[in-house]
């Protein structure tokens, strides 16, 4: 019975010697695309990458996103009114 669960649980969150889970890789992956995460939390991030292919994609998207938005700040300066309109949010907030 034991032995089943564990099967059972191996189905569902792949096998039980893997170290990460997506749940782990889900909340590092803004630290390690914005450059925040220790060299732990990076390895054990790219190790799940390797096995598990909706988080590489995930991954793949949020670093894609990260570099447009940053291409986007380096060539053109923020309009100021953008700027402003961003300063009044944050006060409201
Ligand atoms: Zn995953």
């Amino acid at each position: 019975m034991k032995r089943n669960f564990t099967n059972w649980m191996g189905s569902l969150f792949g096998k039980p010697k893997q170290k990460a889970t997506c749940c782990d890789c889900i909340k590092s992956l803004q630290l390690v695309v914005d450059g925040e995460a220790t060299k732990q939390q990076e390895e054990y991030f790219l190790n799940h990458l390797d096995e598990c292919m909706p988080c590489y994609n995930f991954y793949e998207v949020e670093k894609t996103v990260k570099q447009v938005l940053q291409n986007k700040i380096e060539k053109k300066s923020a309009p100021t009114h953008l700027a402003e309109n961003i300063r009044s949010r944050l006060k409201s907030m």
